[in-house]
């Protein structure tokens, strides 16, 4: 259990649409996220929270780190078919727009929270 945290999972049940670029929406349902409940690497069930994402008031990813073993882990986040299904669909828009995947601003921004994120650490 997360310290200082209401599970409030029980809350998700709306349609979540995340706007990524001009035409692709990730829709998200309380169905296609996941929780774990203990640490993937020794079991323990006492982590202290790092960081969590939210869209519209549901919690979509949470980043834990295991107070037994250090291990950082998201222990709340979309099921893998709902990332294969919206890697598809990403891919299928790229493909059919043209889009060039690689773009430099997005490519920096993300330089910029990995090292903050190690800084953090
Ligand atoms: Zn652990």
């Amino acid at each position: 259990m997360v310290h200082g945290e209401k599970n409030d999972f029980k809350r998700v049940g709306i349609k979540l649409i995340l706007k990524i670029g001009i035409d692709m929406n990730y829709t998200i349902v309380k169905d296609d996220i996941e929780s774990i409940d203990s640490c993937p690497i020794c079991e323990c069930s006492e982590v202290i929270l790092v960081a969590r994402a939210k869209v519209l008031n549901v919690e979509y990813f949470r980043t834990c780190c295991c107070e037994n073993c250090g291990f950082v882990f998201r222990d709340r986040r979309p099921k893998l078919d709902w990332f294969m299904r919206n890697w598809n669909l990403r891919d299928e828009t790229q493909v059919n727009n043209k889009i060039n995947f690689i773009n430099e601003k997005i490519e920096d921004d993300r330089v910029q929270r990995y090292l903050e994120t190690a800084r953090f650490f």
